[in-house]
């Protein structure tokens, strides 16, 4: 579902360049959960943000459902996106729309216009992320874990194929953090969604992801399943 072949970034500032990723390789298969874990700086962010191309690699390929990410026009990046939902460490809802409003905002940007669709869909969204009855509230009212849930919403609302988790959990309490997880783990079974989620939480990891990579100082140091990597004989 997920391949990055050969995956270089530099990025290029005055008199300073810093060589992000090098040589990154990976494959994602459907409906897997796949968790990349770092240290701060090690690279997790840059590589997340290649695979829907919010950053372009300087080489490589990035092929998601058998699209070739890095030679699309901006119009066919635009489309192709749509398959492609993300989430973030600190949610990134519009303040100014209600919990209703922000996950309708995905569908009317995928130029949906069909105003009875939409309610039908973000009511459908909304109950599945367990927030039926905070439509009409804004984000600035809801607890963390709402307002995750509300970008999880929004997220999938395009009906993707893959989710991205930038730190999805990184701005949450424990409790909070297992009751995301675990909603995570049921939209994976449930949509046969396939995930890539970055961390620095090895405990995140352990929970919820089938297949681990390890990454340092932009390199991916080791992968594959997690009873593997971190099995201790
Ligand atoms: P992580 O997400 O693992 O903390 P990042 O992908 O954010 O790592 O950063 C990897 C490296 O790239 C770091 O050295 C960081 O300073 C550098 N970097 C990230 N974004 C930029 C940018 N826009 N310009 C220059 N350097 C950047
Ligand atoms: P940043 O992460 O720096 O805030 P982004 O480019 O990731 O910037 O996001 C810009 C805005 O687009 C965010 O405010 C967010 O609400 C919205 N956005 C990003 N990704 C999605 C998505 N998959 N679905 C709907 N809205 C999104």
């Amino acid at each position: 579902m997920i391949t990055l072949k050969n995956i270089n970034k530099i990025y290029q500032q005055k008199n300073l360049s810093v060589h992000a990723l090098k040589d990154i390789n990976l494959e994602i298969k459907k409906g897997e959960i796949f968790g990349v874990i770092g240290s701060s700086g090690a690279g997790k962010s840059t590589l997340i943000r290649c695979v829907n191309i919010l950053e372009k690699p300087s080489s490589g390929d990035v092929i998601v459902d058998g699209v070739n990410m890095t030679t699309l026009s901006n119009q066919e990046l635009i489309k192709q996106r749509r398959q492609i939902g993300m989430i973030f460490q600190h949610f990134n809802l519009l303040s100014s729309r209600t919990v209703f409003g922000n996950v309708a905002l995905a569908l009317e940007f995928s130029n949906i216009s069909d105003k009875s669709f939409i309610k039908k869909r973000v009511t459908e969204l909304l109950e599945l992320v367990g927030l039926a009855d905070k439509h009409n509230s804004y984000p600035a009212n809801l607890s963390g874990g709402q307002k995750q849930r509300v970008a999880i919403a929004r997220a999938l609302a395009t009906e993707p194929k893959v989710l991205l988790c930038d730190e999805a959990t990184s701005a949450l309490d424990p409790a909070t953090t297992t009751s995301i997880l675990t909603l995570l783990k049921d939209i994976n079974r449930r949509l046969n969604i396939t995930i890539l989620l970055i961390t620095h939480e090895m405990d995140v990891v352990k929970r919820i992801c089938d297949k681990v990579g390890v990454i340092s100082q932009g390199q991916l140091i080791e992968q594959g399943s997690v009873a593997e990597l971190f099995s201790h004989p």
